[in-house]
């Protein structure tokens, strides 16, 4: 019996991309069965999370990794590191954090809402959220002034499509946070193909999300050298622990890694692109629908398919059409951020050829009944 019937669970086809209320990811077989190996097993889960040490460094090239619950939790850990650094006494009193410096200055377009106000991590862990510049841009030098004095514990930076404004150059910014002697932190939680990269700006730590493309169970992989992963493993003795990884998590990410160091990239980059771009071309015979593949905007290696929606041909608009896409069963979701322009954006990633086959489908009817 499938889990949907027995527990009454509605049929979803997500379109939404990497998206937690969903499911996030699907896991390969591979992945499933170590983490259900785990469930059966005692060990030492500190040696489990040296060897997740080693497998991220090789795989990144970061001096060391570490793993904790997910990337909201490995930020507020980072920034508890910041601040408390591996003072028992400070990391046992977080999120007091006392006369500790605990500024966190971020861009103010990197203040991101994914489901929660991502300063909301900075507080958690006792830091006071610091924006700099303003949405629409924040330089250099107004990064520069706002780490300036004797108060700030870090930089926080979000890689991701959700960030607002002008791109701020990452490599710059975490410059000038060393200029400083702050630690600088990136956030890349759906950006884990890009971790050597993003380990290239020079941050202290990497954040990223072992259940969004790397689809093994909930996990925050943290990349990074050795002085700022130790600091943020000592906080499992405090704020930390309501952030632990499970053992189940950490042998599924494991395996996570192996499969993703097999992976041919490029050729895995190409079947995605290959099928956005069969769809899309599907979907051009659909009445008052325009549909066109864009790379993602973050320099992730997948591409999306946009259908913008002309209301006065296709009898409906993109909002009325993304609903009804939902209501129907199974449930197809499609990405709502560009629904106020008209367009629907739909992800294809870990999708089956019959579930593609079943959104057109669906579109086609939709599409057909109107008035
Ligand atoms: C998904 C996401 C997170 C949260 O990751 P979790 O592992 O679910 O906690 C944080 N930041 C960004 C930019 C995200 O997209």
């Amino acid at each position: 019996m499938s889990l949907h019937q027995r527990f009454a669970l509605t049929p979803v086809i997500n379109a939404a991309g990497t998206f937690t209320p969903l499911g996030v990811s699907r896991s390969s077989l591979a992945i499933r069965e170590a983490s259900a190996q785990a469930l059966g097993e005692f060990l030492m889960v500190e040696e489990l999370q040296q060897r997740a040490s080693a497998a991220i460094a090789g795989w990144s090239g970061a001096e060391a990794g570490a793993v904790v619950h997910c990337v909201a939790g490995a930020i507020t850990m980072a920034v508890a590191a910041a601040i408390a650094g591996e003072d028992a006494a400070s990391i046992a009193r977080l999120p007091d954090a006392g006369e500790r410096p605990s500024r966190v200055v971020l861009p103010a377009g990197h203040a991101v809402d994914y489901g929660h106000p991502i300063v909301q991590d900075i507080r958690l862990a006792g830091g006071v959220p610091v924006l700099a510049g303003d949405d629409d841009a924040c330089s250099i030098d107004q990064l520069e002034q706002a780490l300036a004095g004797d108060d700030v514990a870090c930089l926080l930076l979000v890689s991701s499509r959700l960030v607002r404004g002008a791109v701020v150059d990452l490599s710059a910014a975490v410059a000038a946070a060393h200029r400083r002697g702050v630690p600088a932190f990136i956030d890349g939680a759906a950006q884990d193909m890009r971790l050597p990269a993003l380990l290239g700006t020079g941050a202290d730590l990497v954040l990223a999300s072992g259940q969004k493309y790397l689809a093994s169970p909930t996990a925050g992989l943290v990349a990074g050298n050795t002085q700022w992963v130790r600091a943020l493993r000592a906080q499992e003795r405090g704020i930390g622990r309501a952030m632990k990884p499970t053992k189940e998590a950490i042998v599924g990410l494991l395996a996570a890694i192996d499969e993703r160091r097999g992976l041919d990239a490029a050729q895995w980059a190409s079947e995605q692109a290959r099928k956005t771009a069969d769809f899309v071309e599907r979907c051009a015979g659909l009445p008052g629908i325009l549909a066109e593949s864009r790379p993602d905007p973050s320099g992730m290696p997948i591409s999306r398919a946009h259908l913008r929606v002309t209301p006065a041909v296709a009898g409906t608009d993109a909002t009325r059409l993304a609903a009804a896409l939902a209501d129907g069963s199974p449930s197809i979701r499609v990405m709502a951020h560009r629904l106020a322009d008209e367009e629907i954006v739909l992800e294809l990633v870990p999708l089956e050829p019959a579930e593609i086959e079943a959104i057109i489908t669906r579109l086609e009817a939709l599409l057909a009944r109107r008035g």
